[in-house]
């Protein structure tokens, strides 16, 4: 009997619910794993000195085993979640870590990291919290550092070719992304909001060339169907790290269409490209500290001009209500919420609230606060 191809979006969420596994396999290969935390990471040096970038995650629904007894308990919990697997041997894959100093607990957790865990190599990449001519300037400086250390470790350097071969085969990842997004638009979308964090998170376990390989496949898959049309309101969900299915899959399975976001998993990570024309150190700069909308970077200017982003999420995704979501303790994006809620507001938006301790989302407590939030859309819309 002939054998059935696996289809691409079942191969997404095989490599998403088996994270680690290709990784291992192509570790026993030979091929060395950097992990990395957070999206400000230029993952582009990584893959050019023939490395592969692995975006460390962390477990909700796996209680802490370890964390407690080396992080403070009103610490970042996805932070904690993350150190607390690598404790574990989760990510023992790994030949070496990358945290940029983002936030307070990306930092604090660098240290911590490298203490305890001693992988081979290990960087924490300063991140400017400005976006001054003299903060690119310097956040340049800092990546042509990392990238020295990193050719160290490596045993090689990385010439400027490197550097341009890798930036386009991320720049096509992106473009995939984006593509894969449009069909985000369509009414009713071709694609879950399920699916797509199955896929962004798939593809930041493996290496670039093969993302973009499996994420061409997954958007012929997905154009050929053909959805029954409905009418189920449509969210936009915005917030920092999302990277399990959990709540999405819950207001999915609520009756909501979640068609856009604005995470650190998933448009925050690749909607903006390097401009190759612009050489590859200070291209990667620009990109990575201009073109990633985190509340870690301070812009100045109202709501209004900060948010236009997501205004046009909204205007081009057909969103219809608002779902901001925090992680506890993340000062960062809780200073933000107020004004993001205002500003959605403003554009005529419900918008609905939820803080997770990110380790074990309160699922049935969210259930209730979710259906009357999609009960007062599907009244708006009657309006
Ligand atoms: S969720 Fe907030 S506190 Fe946690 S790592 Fe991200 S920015 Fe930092």
């Amino acid at each position: 009997m002939a054998k059935v191809a696996q289809g691409a979006l079942d191969r997404a969420q095989e490599l998403y619910e088996h994270r680690g596994l290709r990784a291992r396999e192509l570790t026993a290969q030979g091929s060395k794993f950097v992990g990395y935390l957070c999206c400000y990471t230029p993952a582009e040096i990584v893959t050019a000195l023939n490395m592969v970038p692995y975006r460390i995650q962390g477990g909700v629904g796996r209680p802490l085993k370890h964390a407690d007894q080396y992080l403070e308990t009103i610490m970042c919990p996805y932070v904690r979640s993350c150190f607390d697997l690598a404790m574990g041997g989760e990510y023992d894959f790994l030949s070496g870590v990358v945290i940029p100093h983002t936030c307070d607990a990306m930092h604090r957790i660098y240290d911590t990291w490298r203490y305890y865990i001693k992988p081979p190599y290990s960087r924490c990449i300063t991140v400017p919290h400005m976006t001054h001519q003299a903060s690119f300037e310097y956040f340049q400086k800092e990546l042509e550092d990392f990238q020295h250390s990193l050719e160290h470790f490596a045993g090689r350097s990385a010439s400027e070719d490197d550097l341009a071969g890798a930036i386009a085969l991320h720049n096509r990842s992106r473009a995939l992304l984006r593509e894969l997004y449009e069909l985000r638009k369509r009414e009713p979308p071709l694609i879950s909001g399920t699916e797509v964090i199955r896929v962004l998170v798939a593809g930041m376990t493996i290496p670039v060339q093969e993302f973009n390989d499996l994420l061409r496949d997954i958007i012929a898959e997905v154009r050929e169907r053909k959805p029954i049309p409905d009418s189920k309101p449509r969210l936009l969900v915005a917030g920092s790290e999302v990277d399990d299915v959990a709540m999405i899959r819950l207001l999915e399975d609520c009756g909501a269409s979640v068609v856009m976001d604005d995470v650190c998993t998933g448009s925050r990570s690749f909607w903006v490209d390097v401009d190759p024309a612009k050489g590859a150190l200070p291209g990667l700069a620009a990109r990575y500290l201009g073109g990633i909308t985190c509340p870690c970077t301070y812009r100045a200017g109202k709501a209004a001009e900060r948010f236009s982003y997501m205004g046009d999420y909204v205007r081009d995704w057909g969103v219809q209500g608002v779902l901001l979501y925090t992680i506890r303790f993340c000062d960062t994006y809780q200073l933000d919420a107020p004004e993001i809620i205002e500003y959605m507001e403003s554009l005529g938006l419900p918008v609905l609230y939820l803080e997770d301790d990110y380790i074990m989302p309160p699922l049935a407590q969210w259930k209730t606060r979710i259906e009357a939030f999609l009960e007062t859309i599907e009244a708006k819309k009657q309006e």
